[in-house]
């Protein structure tokens, strides 16, 4: 993708997410007509009416720079011309063919982050490790799936619980009986037999004995 290619995806992304903002925010830019709905199902605030103040603080400075850079591309107010960002976005090629694009582009991508958070679309760390590379915290997604940014892969919560067990048992740690259970799906007593059965070893770790999660495993050929 192109810098222009990046600044016109942040702005079909602005003018798609504007409409979650309040409604003071969105028919200050003529985008919706929606009714008056103070209880949104995105909110940033502990309260609708605490997010409604943090995006309007949060907006201010923006929309009056928005402004000011599309006067500079030529536009005549929203009567003539309509909502700023659709402007800004019809706009844009002959803005780049015309203009040095430093300062637009900075600022149509500070506007896109801002809005990203207000409007509850900013991925939400996890606190997990991703089970492919191990490394990154997963992000939570659209559609509540989870997203690494190193593999650049997005799966849903089953399929990453999957992938942790797998990693756990690919990885040889050492659990307890109970933990094994829980990992592996089965109940203790089913551990219990297992080992008995397979007569493996244990390690103390701090006086609890701890097994080898790869040698429990159902599957597990030694
Ligand atoms: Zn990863």
């Amino acid at each position: 993708m192109t810098d222009l290619d990046i600044t016109r995806t942040q702005l079909e992304e602005l003018i798609a997410w504007w409409p979650d903002l309040t409604d003071h925010q969105a028919t200050l830019y003529g985008l919706t007509g929606h009714s008056v709905d103070m209880a949104g199902v995105r909110t940033i605030g502990s309260s609708p009416v605490e997010t409604a103040v943090l995006q309007t603080l949060r907006t201010q400075t923006l929309i009056e720079e928005l402004e000011v850079l599309a006067a500079e591309w030529a536009w005549r107010g929203f009567r003539l011309d309509g909502p700023i960002l659709l402007f800004l976005h019809a706009r844009l090629p002959w803005a780049a063919a015309r203009y040095p694009m430093d300062h637009a582009t900075d600022l149509i991508a500070r506007a896109h982050s801002i809005v990203r958070v207000l409007t509850g679309h900013a991925p939400r760390p996890t606190g997990h490790s991703c089970p492919g590379c191990g490394k990154d915290q997963l992000l939570v997604v659209e559609d509540e799936r989870l997203r690494c940014d190193t593999c650049d892969l997005t799966r849903t919560p089953d399929e990453v619980l999957a992938l942790t067990r797998w990693r756990l048992i690919a990885n040889q740690t050492l659990v307890t009986r109970k933990e094994a259970a829980e990992i592996l799906g089965e109940p203790e007593n089913t551990i219990k037999q297992r080992i008995r059965r397979r007569q493996l070893e244990y390690e103390l770790v701090e006086g609890t004995r701890h097994y080898n999660l790869g040698d429990l495993n159902k599957n597990h050929v030694p």
